[in-house]
């Protein structure tokens, strides 16, 4: 079965590139039918917060991007990345390396004096162990030193290292604690990870890991090493092309599914599809589709996509939604009244809505108490005159069957009546309803209101 694992380090937020890459492994696993795993890379003590790792986990949530299993530290691990480290050492596959900073140091200014190749060539990989000192030493692993390595890269096809390029690179410091390239194989191996699709900057850190893959003569896993997401300015993404934490994009208004699936394209695609569900993105996704050039972030996408997917969203699954924006927004979550009539108004505010936000704005109707206090375009509407054709309008809707049908025919026979245009009714029709000049449609709105409501909101009005 297939494993994948996002890995992130907990440093900060979710950022959108993380996002993405987190992503693309559960799409591949949940579309296998495979694990999905999490691993909190905190062994850089200094800089991992639980703070930082609460917001990964908080990121992931709002994205449904749920992982199999329970989260693995990294940093709990460090005795058995040991372990594996002293393994290699008594089967000879690493040596200890006594060197101090200052002989290194001066290894490299002698090569570089020379003009060769600065990397370091330990003089105790052959050394006699009867002539070790007692003294510090850091473990290191034999790196094969001709030859080629190949990594085989499902997006950047194979990369070829030629082992010269390689060190012996160092598995345990002197203070005995492993580092970071030995940590995420030894995590990797004993988690049965089978994927590993991650960014392309740890390219050449796959190259290295593979060293240890080789020496324990362990499966390497399909690796897939995908391009950074750029701005639309082809730079790699920073906040200056907007927001760079997944989360953001939450407090923005953004839908959970929309931004799942813009992110699924950001890099990788299935013909010419760019509207998708999720069962479909489970289904398409794999690592041939995947470009081996840099994704731009492109934000009128993301709209477009987040509006269509709020169009055709389920009603109740939208308003659990929109109550989770507004609590990260901070605000007022809506009483049982308001939820139900939200809940009620949704199918006429869903459609050309691209975020939460603007989709509030529509529902300003439902969420606005009396009496409403009209906005300044609203007021505009709300002439003499207005309020006039209100005062005569409302007795007559008071008796008017409550359907569309019914409201409709009472609406178009007082216009004909009075001559005047159903366009001259429909704006002060809209700021007694919703104290707005923008709304869904008026018969809308006094649906979703009832008869009680919207008369007294027309009285309030008419006054
Ligand atoms: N912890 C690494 C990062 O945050 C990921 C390493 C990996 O996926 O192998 O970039």
């Amino acid at each position: 079965t297939v494993v994948t694992r996002f890995a992130p380090s907990p440093t900060g937020f979710l950022h959108i590139g993380g996002a993405r890459t987190a992503l693309f492994n559960w799409l591949y696993a949940r579309g296998r039918g495979g694990k999905f795993l999490l691993r909190i890379e905190d062994t850089d003590r200094e800089r991992s917060t639980p703070e930082a790792t609460d917001a990964i986990l908080q990121g992931m949530a709002w994205l449904g991007l749920d992982h199999d299993g329970d989260i693995v530290s990294q940093f709990e691990n460090a005795d058995r990345h040991a372990e594996v480290a002293l393994q290699l050492l008594a089967e000879g596959k690493a040596y200890k390396c006594f060197a101090t900073q200052e002989e290194i140091a001066a290894f490299r200014e002698q090569a570089r004096a020379e003009g060769k190749s600065t990397l370091y060539r330990s003089p105790w990989r052959d050394a006699d162990a009867s002539t070790h000192p007692d003294a510090p030493y850091v473990v290191r692993i034999k790196a094969p030193q001709d030859g080629q390595t190949i990594i085989k890269d499902e997006v950047q096809g194979d990369v070829t290292i030629k082992n010269d390029q390689l060190d012996d690179m160092i598995l345990l410091r002197s203070d005995g604690t492993p580092v970071y390239m030995l940590a995420v194989v030894v995590d990797d191996h004993d988690m049965g990870v089978t994927h590993v699709i991650r960014g392309d900057d740890h390219l050449n850190n796959a190259a290295r890991q593979m060293l240890v893959y080789n020496a324990m003569g362990w499966d390497v896993p399909v690796w897939a090493h995908i391009p950074l997401i750029f701005g639309p300015d082809g730079k790699k993404l920073s906040k200056r092309h907007g927001a760079t934490g997944a989360q953001e994009y939450q407090a923005m208004g953004y839908p959970a599914a929309g931004m799942r699936n813009y992110l699924a394209r950001l890099g990788w695609s299935h013909g010419d599809d760019e509207f998708f569900t999720d069962a479909q993105a489970k289904e398409w996704f794999d690592l041939p589709g995947i470009g081996k050039a840099p994704a731009r972030f492109d934000f009128k996408k993301l709209e477009n996509i987040c509006g269509q997917h709020i169009a055709v969203a389920d009603d109740a699954a939208l308003l659990q939604e929109i109550e989770a924006y507004l609590h990260v927004k901070g605000e007022k979550s809506l009483n049982d009244v308001k939820s139900v009539l939200l809940r009620d108004a949704m199918y006429c505010l869903k459609d050309r809505a691209k975020t939460f936000g603007e989709l509030l704005v529509k529902a300003e109707f439902v969420l606005a108490d009396r009496p409403l206090v009209p906005d300044e375009k609203a007021a505009k509407n709300l002439d003499s005159v207005s309020r006039g054709i209100l005062n005569e309008l409302t007795p007559q809707l008071q008796n008017a069957s409550w359907s569309r049908e019914g409201l409709e025919a009472v609406t178009n026979a007082f216009a004909e009546a009075k001559e005047i245009k159903f366009g001259k009714m429909a704006g002060p029709l809209r700021a007694a309803l919703a104290g707005r000049a923008v709304t869904p449609s008026v018969f809308d709105m006094m649906l979703v209101l009832g008869r009680d409501e919207t008369i007294a909101r027309l009285n309030d009005a008419a006054e």
